[in-house]
Order: structure tokens, then C-alpha cells, then sequence
């Protein structure tokens, strides 16, 4: 009998389950979309029994798709948006308010009113984190405050806290097990990342009881079994979506590091077992643990990088698919001098300008639409330099290679492009599911399928290289235009 692993990668849009086999090669994918709810601008919200019940019909569909036996999964690995809050009664098991997912602001006045009492510097210190409605505490205190009771239910003990992964575990577990592990616990920003507990003075700054809280564990172990399949099996993983594709990129080394190209970019360098502070817009978080060894690392976020291929797709019209971009690209032999700056909700690391807006510099009576849809293309490539030249300046290293996945990586003309700007061998894997990937390694090693890191490390094969084409003075030109492209989109 075979045996395989199952990954959940449960997200803001979708849920998907993907079955791998020993060799790590996909057997089967099943996706469902999730409804996000906008309730008022800038609120985003989720129904946490969608998000189970979606969970719930991939890992079902998956398996059926897979034409194996259940008995046959050895693991379940889970990996998930992260900071995504959900709260729920921990006699019945149901949520109490919509989940308040990531990209929601609503608990910006309470971000506000934390900064205004003096609690910054020891937030950053403990957490790593920058004060902002992103992560998990301040929504967890909204919530509190907008449900009957809620502060009082809490302190009773009648409410339970979890990030998407908490929620899953505890649902597959029959309402067993509440845990989380220590990379979403360092999303919540009530954890101290350098003893992995949660901080005292953290649940009192925002009045959150502790014990409303899931235990924190490693992101590699069997935390318990569930019969959701029909036969028992081990939850074997939990880790976030990003530092599940740094781990599935394999990126095991301190110094390694890996940019995701989705809707928004996300950037983490493996800074092993040291924390690394960051004094250029970066926030420091942990990647994962394994048995007793933590992996930090630093991460940059950028807000607007396949969702700019969208607004060309879907606002402008320029294209009809994503992937007609890459051709527009190439008909034209540069970009002519245009900058496309899409600053659409603000500018995230290294700058951090919520109030910044989208703009397009160097426009000719010669610019045409594919000098447009080149230079927004090439704005991927900047902003991802942006954020490894803050990486540089924090570690004082020069990075050497780096490790693409994400829908937009398939694009061959912005990754030479990264290439060329970063000038640094960008290496794309064949696989570049490597969210679900990571998951699923992670459970391996957990339950014996794997025997250890080395032997993973075999398993990453290249899809293609992408060397730097362009000579030093040509590249410092094209970023000199870029940096004066975004100093003038900030003084706008
Ligand atoms: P997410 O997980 O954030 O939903 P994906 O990793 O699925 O994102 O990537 C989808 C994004 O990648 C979309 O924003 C899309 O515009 C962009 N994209 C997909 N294919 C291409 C392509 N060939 N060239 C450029 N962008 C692409």
C-alpha cells in the first residue's frame, strides 16, 4: 500500500486539499471559493462555518479525485491565511461574529488608541510586529466589544480565540483540541517571540484573558486524529501560508530566501535561529519549529503585485488574460521610459504609507499600451528590490539567489526582469504549489514519512534559472527612475 499526504491550504478566497505522494508529486487538487464580506469599506469578513464546511468538501473531493483509500493518507498537513481572527462559544462550538479576516481595518481606532498610550516600543520588542489592525489582537478586542457580554464571557471562560488553523484543528479534532502553532501565534501579536508564550503585558494592554487562548506547539508534530475521512488520521501540521512556501521552497539555510507572486507579494529570508530586528519597514516573525529548533525570519509584504495584472486585465481592459501580458510585454523593446507606480492602497514595506496612491510617471505621445502593461509588470520587479534592499540593509548580507512561486512567477518576461534588477539568479521550482508544500512536509516528518530535512532536499527539482542579462550602470539607471518615480507618488 502507498502512502500519501494530504495539505489543506485553506485561504482568503479558496479553500484547496492536495494530496502528494513520498516523492512530493501532486496526485490530486480539489479548490472551492469562499464568499468574503464587505460590510463597510475597508471591513472584510468571512463565515467561519464556510470556511470548515469548504475544508470539509475539499479534503472529500480531493481524496475521491485521488482514487485512493483513506486509509492511505498518513498525515494531514494544515496551512492557512494568517491573522484572520475567528471567536466562537466553547460550549457549542459556534462562532460568535463573522471571522475578521486579515485585509480588515475596522480595528484601526484601537491600533490607534494602543500607539496613543505609549505601547509601541514594547509591542515591536516583544512581537516583532508593528501596531496594525493586520494582525489578530485588536480584532479579537473588537470582537469583544461588539457581542453581548463579550468581555464577560471571556473572562468567564466561555469563549475561545483562534486564527483559521485553531479553528480548523479544533473542528476536524470533534472540539477536542484547541491549539496553534508558533508561526501563526507570532501573527497574533500577543506572543513573545523570543520565549514562544504569550506575553502577560500583552493580554493586558488589549484585556484579553489568557484563557481564551489555544496552546502554542511546534509546526511539526501530531497534535491529534481526525475521523473527518472516515478512518482516523493525524493532524500532523499547522504553519502560515508564507512561512509554509519558505519551507517548501526549502529555503531551510539561514541567508535563504523566497518571494510569493500572488495578489500581493510576500518576501521571508530565513534568518535561523537568530531574530533579526528590522530598522527598514520589516517585521520579524518566526518561520517555524521543528522538535526544539525555532527558524526566524524577516518579512516584507507588498500590498498591489498580481492585483495590478488584474487592474490591467479588469479596470483598464489592456488585456484579457493575465497571462497575454507576458506577449503585450515582449512587443515592445523597453518601457519606454514609463513608470508604473500602483500604490492602489497605499505603499507597504519599505515604506509604509497608508495614504499613498497609485500613479504613472514618463508618459509620451509614442507610450502605448504595451509600453503600459510592460512598465506594470516590471513595478512588480521594483517593489520586490524595494523590499530586498531593506533585507540587505537589515543583515548587512548580499543575497544571493532568489526562490519564486506564486501564479505570476509563471510570467518568463518579469521573472528575467527581477533578474535583471536585483541582478541575482532568480530560480523557479517545477513545482510552485509550494504553500501546500510546505504543509505537507512538515506533516511527514511529523508522522515518519520523511526521515529528515537532507532527504527533502533532494526532492526540490529547477524548472529554469533566470540569469541577470544587463550591465550594473543599465540596471542603477532603471532603478534610479524607479525610486523617482515612488519619491514623487509619496509628496503627491
Ligand atoms: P493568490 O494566491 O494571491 O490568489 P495566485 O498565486 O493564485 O494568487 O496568483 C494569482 C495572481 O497572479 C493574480 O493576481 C494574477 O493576476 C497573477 N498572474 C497569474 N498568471 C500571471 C501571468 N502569466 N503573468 C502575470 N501575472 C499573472
Amino acid at each position: 500500500m502507498s502512502s500519501y499526504i494530504l495539505s489543506i491550504d485553506q485561504g482568503t478566497t479558496s479553500s484547496r486539499a492536495i494530496i502528494f505522494d513520498d516523492q512530493l508529486k501532486i496526485v490530486a487538487i480539489s479548490q472551492q471559493q469562499i464568499d468574503n464580506f464587505f460590510p463597510k469599506p475597508g471591513w472584510v469578513e468571512m463565515d467561519a462555518n464556510d470556511i470548515y464546511n469548504s475544508v470539509l468538501y475539499v479534503v472529500r473531493d480531493v481524496l475521491a479525485k485521488a482514487k485512493i483509500m483513506p486509509v492511505e493518507i498518513k498525515a494531514i498537513g494544515i496551512t492557512n491565511q494568517r491573522e484572520t481572527t475567528i471567536v466562537w462559544d466553547r460550549k457549542t462550538g459556534l462562532p460568535v461574529y463573522n471571522a475578521l479576516v486579515w485585509q480588515s481595518r475596522q480595528s484601526n481606532d484601537l491600533c490607534e488608541k494602543v500607539i496613543r498610550s505609549g505601547y509601541e516600543q514594547y509591542i515591536k520588542q516583544k512581537t516583532g510586529l508593528t501596531v496594525d489592525p493586520y494582525f489578530s489582537a485588536s480584532k479579537i478586542r473588537w470582537i469583544l466589544d461588539h457581542i453581548d457580554d463579550g468581555q464577560v464571557r471571556a473572562n468567564n471562560g466561555e469563549l475561545m480565540f483562534g486564527t483559521v488553523d485553531s479553528w480548523l484543528v479544533y473542528k476536524l479534532s470533534n472540539q477536542r483540541t484547541h491549539i496553534t502553532d508558533v508561526s501563526n501565534a507570532s501573527r497574533t501579536m500577543l506572543m513573545d517571540i523570543d520565549n514562544l508564550c504569550w506575553d502577560k503585558k500583552l493580554l493586558s494592554i488589549w484585556n484579553i484573558p489568557e484563557c481564551m487562548l489555544p496552546e502554542i506547539k511546534a509546526s511539526s508534530e501530531i497534535y491529534d486524529y481526525t475521523d473527518a475521512l472516515g478512518v482516523e488520521i493525524p493532524i500532523a501540521s499547522v504553519i502560515g501560508d508564507q512561512q509554509s512556501a519558505l519551507f517548501g521552497q526549502m529555503c531551510f539555510e539561514p541567508g535563504q530566501c523566497k518571494n510569493t507572486y500572488g495578489t500581493g507579494c510576500f518576501l521571508l529570508f530565513n534568518t535561523g535561529e537568530k531574530r533579526v530586528n528590522s530598522q527598514n519597514g520589516l517585521v520579524t516573525t518566526i518561520g517555524w519549529k521543528i522538535k526544539d529548533k525555532v527558524c526566524y525570519a524577516l518579512e516584507g509584504s507588498i500590498f498591489v503585485a498580481g492585483a495590478a495584472i488584474q487592474w490591467l486585465r479588469d479596470g483598464l481592459k489592456l488585456i484579457e488574460t493575465a497571462a497575454e501580458s507576458e506577449d503585450m510585454a515582449l512587443k515592445v523593446p523597453d518601457s519606454g521610459g514609463v513608470y508604473v507606480v500602483p500604490a492602489f492602497t497605499g505603499l507597504g514595506a519599505p515604506y509604509w504609507d497608508q495614504d499613498a496612491r497609485g500613479a504613472i510617471f514618463g508618459l509620451t505621445r509614442g507610450t502605448t499600451r504595451a509600453h503600459l502593461i510592460r512598465a506594470t509588470l516590471e513595478s512588480l520587479a521594483y517593489q520586490t528590490f524595494d523590499v530586498l534592499e531593506a533585507l540587505e540593509n537589515d543583515t548587512g548580507l548580499m543575497i544571493r539567489g532568489l526562490q519564486v512561486d506564486g501564479g505570476a512567477c509563471r510570467n518568463n518576461y518579469l521573472m528575467q526582469f527581477q533578474a535583471d534588477v536585483l541582478h541575482t539568479e532568480i530560480i523557479r521550482p517545477v513545482n510552485f504549489e509550494t504553500t501546500a508544500l510546505g504543509a505537507c512536509m512538515l506533516a511527514g516528518l511529523a508522522c515518519g514519512a520523511f526521515e529528515s530535512m537532507d532527504e527533502l532536499k533532494k526532492m526540490y527539482n529547477v524548472d529554469r534559472r533566470f540569469e541577470p542579462m544587463i550591465s550594473i550602470l543599465h540596471q542603477s539607471r532603471l532603478i534610479q527612475g524607479w525610486k523617482k518615480a515612488v519619491k514623487a507618488t509619496m509628496e503627491f
